[in-house]
């Protein structure tokens, strides 16, 4: 019996996964703030989570997966200052916010279904459950940790770590925070520096802004995820997702505000994925290396030598485990790209196999192998270096130089389809989109080449492999006749 592992930010190791309900695993990770085009930094922690959630899945767990959209309350900076990203978006640009959020929430989904990213079960709006984090607001004040300055309500960090510990997961230390935190002199209400808002007052000028016990305002950003994976999986759920720049403050934040209203963490499991640079430096705006999805998908950025197909960009992500740092350059994904199309064709290089009696090669060891990988905290890298040492198998079955059995061929059907397709859904859009059957044309080529041959006809023979190399196609001839398949 192999047991699913995971990396609990929480305790700082990895556990063995036992969901909190036989039945079903529960599992909420922290959505955009939708104000901009959608970038790597979106699709990292989409397709970290959309992994897990497959392999739960198959796993044989049902999931309710609620990922968030965060329309509102996510300040431009986060000292609780500044303005809304998306209300400042909406006034720049003379839209009102929900057109803004709207705008963006569909470009979000839009990269996500190219890249083949499945919808998780609930989505969420932050503006949407207003009525929920008031309520959550007011539990907090009435257990003694939260408190009200001018129409604004803050959560009391001070008093909240006398009886409990604000930074068990981020593991910080409330004195250093108390000594780096950013205080304007004479500009905030809080009573410590490390408080944070769980209401803000609206001023005159701001546009999002909803009726609450303490006046007109919004609610803080912490507060929406705490609010609603209180609402959707219960004040005890499983597993608490996003990118590693949320452990502090968002996270440690959420567990204080359920702490606090709940006297619960919340999440039982806390996974991270690690961050994205490109050319090995941070992406920002002010760096010109800010790179949309789109971008990506149609070469359009001065710093992109090519387009990259979105399947090119899954694979590049699952080629580094989730919690490493991983550095997108053009080389990087050209041999993604590479590796991606060897893989495809291994695939259909598989189905073209014609098996022997017995095979010479034993590939029994790899399917459980690959499955000690993905439950080794899901060790992406490593399950695709074990296909990719199968995909040299079945080359050299292919060039005849080893032998398949009909049962190992199945075989390793079985384990491409499990691994390719369902768990780190790679689709070779290629094949799904071409309704033209070109193996059926390839037959009838291959075939007049055949009779050619026969002939002693070499200029046309060679005259055909030649015009099919030119369109990437390369035929062998071997002793079991004459195959083709795309070039590597
Ligand atoms: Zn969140």
């Amino acid at each position: 019996m192999q047991y699913f592992k995971i990396y609990n930010t929480l305790s700082g190791k990895k556990e063995i996964f036992r969901s909190i309900n036989p039945n079903i695993v529960t599992m909420y990770v922290c959505g955009p703030t939708v104000y901009g085009e959608p970038h790597l930094g979106h699709a990292r922690p989409a397709l970290t989570f959309d992994i897990l959630f497959r392999y739960l899945k198959h796993l044989g767990y049902k999931v309710r997966y609620v990922r968030n959209i965060t329309d509102v309350g996510h300040l431009l900076n986060d000292a609780d200052e500044g303005g809304d990203k998306i209300g400042e978006k909406a006034k720049a640009l003379k839209l009102e916010p929900m057109e803004v959020a709207n705008f963006y929430t569909k470009k979000y989904h839009e990269s996500l279904y190219k890249l083949n990213i499945e919808n998780p079960s609930i989505e969420p709006l932050a503006s949407g459950h207003i009525i929920e984090q008031i309520e959550m607001i007011k539990k907090i004040i009435d257990n003694g940790f939260g408190y009200e300055v001018n129409g604004s309500v803050y959560f009391d960090v001070v008093k909240y770590n006398e009886s409990n510990d604000y930074g068990i997961l981020s593991r910080r230390k409330i004195e250093d925070l108390m000594d780096s935190s950013r205080h304007l002199d004479g500009q905030s209400d809080k009573k410590n520096k490390v408080d944070f808002a769980l209401w803000k007052k609206a001023s005159s000028e701001h546009i999002m802004r909803w009726p609450s016990p303490w006046g007109d305002g919004f609610p803080g950003w912490h507060l929406e995820c705490s609010a609603m994976s209180c609402k959707y999986l219960g004040e005890e759920f499983d597993i608490h997702g996003g990118g590693m720049d949320l452990v502090f403050p968002h996270h440690e934040a959420e567990i204080a505000q359920c702490c606090a209203a709940n006297n619960n963490k919340g999440a039982k499991y806390w996974m991270h994925n690690n961050m994205i640079t490109i050319s090995g430096q941070k992406m920002g705006k002010s760096l010109g290396n800010f790179i949309t999805l789109d971008e990506f998908f149609n070469g359009s950025h001065d710093k992109l030598d090519q387009a990259y197909h979105p399947m090119v960009i899954r694979f590049f992500l699952l080629q580094a485990h989730y919690r490493s740092t991983i550095d997108f350059s053009n080389t990087a994904l050209q041999s993604a790209e590479k590796g991606l199309i060897r893989l495809f064709n291994a695939i259909k290089i598989l189905n073209k196999l014609k098996p022997k009696e017995k095979s010479t090669v034993d590939i029994s060891p790899f399917s459980s192998k690959c499955d000690l990988a993905m439950n080794d905290d899901m060790n992406t890298p490593i399950v695709l270096s074990y296909l990719f040492d199968l995909v040299k198998i079945i080359n050299s079955t292919y060039e005849g130089k080893q032998d398949l059995s009909i049962k190992d061929i199945n075989e390793l059907k079985k384990l491409f389809e499990k691994y390719t397709v369902s768990i780190f859904g790679l689709c070779n859009s290629e094949e799904d989109s071409d309704p033209t059957d070109v193996e059926g044309i390839m037959s009838i080529i291959l075939e007049l080449r055949q009779n050619s041959k026969e002939k002693k006809d070499w200029e046309i023979a060679d005259k055909i492999r030649d015009r099919l190399n030119n369109l990437n196609i390369e035929i062998k001839d071997t002793k079991d006749g004459t195959s083709w398949s795309y070039k590597k």
